[in-house]
């Protein structure tokens, strides 16, 4: 048999003093499972959405129909029309657009408008990655369902979503998660003799996904909600009663991910810092790549990342672990010296329960 031809190898170079070369977001996980119900608060119904760890792009047409769900039984025999969507990050703009497609007034409260937010920062691979669903295993198939099959839908409608292989030398867990919990939704991995990539010898996977591109998605869903009349306010919460002294609306859609830890007081959320390097565009590159860490060539940069710092909530890139990253994955493709890893760069391939990590004061 021919060997495969190798696909094209990516250009390291890298220089981390570029401004935006390094950046770092913090991911809301929540110990347990994400949360997605509904509770009245001082005459207020409030939903919540939050918790989504490293899978909110992923799951977040699924929630907003969730969400969707829980407001259109709430309003049977109810004159309500308005709602409060707080949060303007991609679990509140999903679910504000799937709440205006029921027809009610929508406003969006946040402190960061879309493109500033976490999910402006995600790397953008559709995968269940480092979110707990205990005790929801029908409703995270559910969510997951109507997600991928949404995402896949809007590819080609300026969503910024494309199919993609996705080369591993190790099975991905967040892959079986879905194959386990949703059948048939996902063609299977496949075994390969060799990974197709220069500097690569031994056995490895491919499997499809998605590719959703945050800053093309984010953009879309802001400019499609703006065109239908959503309004955006620019506001901070201090905490929950603020935001009931201080929202209108009777219904209150809550999707202020990480926000959530102090305006809920949850002592399960958990902020996960991972950072990104961010190289130069390179349309030739066609594929994500994932090995203790990730590639994912986007329109804007080709994305680096797979850090992982339980517990730490600040923003703050640190140049040096974006130059290892891209050492990192540089070394797999013969193109830097290999070299141990500190633990943060260690994608847990697993994905272990997360259990009562420090909580930082915010
Ligand atoms: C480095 C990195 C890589 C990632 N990669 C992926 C990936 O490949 N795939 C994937 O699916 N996910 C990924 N994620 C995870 C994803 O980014 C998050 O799960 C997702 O962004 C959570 O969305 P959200 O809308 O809940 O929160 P956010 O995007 O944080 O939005 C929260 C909103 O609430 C507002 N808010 C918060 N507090 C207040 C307050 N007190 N007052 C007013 N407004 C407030 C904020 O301004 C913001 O608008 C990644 C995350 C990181 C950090």
């Amino acid at each position: 048999m021919p060997a495969t031809p190798n696909l094209p190898t990516p250009d390291f170079t890298f220089d981390a003093d570029q401004p935006g070369a390094c950046i770092a977001g913090v991911r809301p996980y929540r110990n347990g499972s994400y949360r997605l119900d509904a509770e009245t608060i001082s005459s207020k119904f409030f939903v919540h959405n939050y918790g989504h760890g490293g899978a909110g792009i992923t799951l977040s047409w699924g929630c907003a129909s969730k969400v969707r769900d829980i407001v259109r039984s709430h309003l049977v025999g109810s004159p309500d029309t308005k709602v409060a969507v707080l949060g303007a990050g991609v679990m509140g703009l999903t679910a504000a657009t799937l709440l205006a497609d029921l027809g009610l007034t929508v406003t969006i409260y946040s402190d960061r408008p879309p493109l500033q937010t976490t999910s402006s920062k995600a790397g953008g691979q559709w995968a269940v990655s480092v979110v707990e669903f205990a005790g929801k295993r029908q409703e995270l198939t559910d969510i997951i369902k109507f997600a991928y099959t949404t995402f896949k839908a809007s590819i080609g409608q300026g969503f910024g979503v494309s199919e993609r292989p996705n080369y591993s030398a190790t099975p991905s867990h967040n892959l079986d998660v879905v194959i386990q919990l949703a059948p048939g939704l996902i063609k299977p991995r496949q075994s390969l003799p060799r990974e197709p990539f220069e500097g690569h010898t031994k056995p490895g996977f491919v499997y499809q996904t998605l590719l959703i591109e945050p800053p093309i998605f984010l953009a879309k869903l802001e400019a499609d909600l703006r065109a239908r009349g959503i309004t955006f306010v620019n506001k901070r919460f201090v905490d929950k009663s603020d935001i009931i002294a201080s929202v209108p609306e009777t219904i209150v859609v809550n999707c202020t991910g990480l926000g959530s830890m102090m305006l809920m007081s949850d002592p399960k959320m958990v902020p996960i810092k991972g950072q990104l390097a961010m190289l130069p565009p390179q349309p030739a590159l066609q594929y994500l790549y994932g090995q203790d860490g990730y590639l994912f060539p986007r329109a804007d940069h080709v994305v680096i990342g797979g850090t992982f710092e339980v517990g730490v909530n600040n923003e703050t890139p640190d140049k040096s672990v974006c130059q290892d990253l891209v050492r990192h994955i540089a070394s797999q493709f013969g193109k830097a010296a290999a070299k141990p890893l500190p633990d943060i760069h260690i994608h847990n391939p697993d994905h272990a329960p997360i259990v009562n990590p420090q909580i930082p004061e915010v």
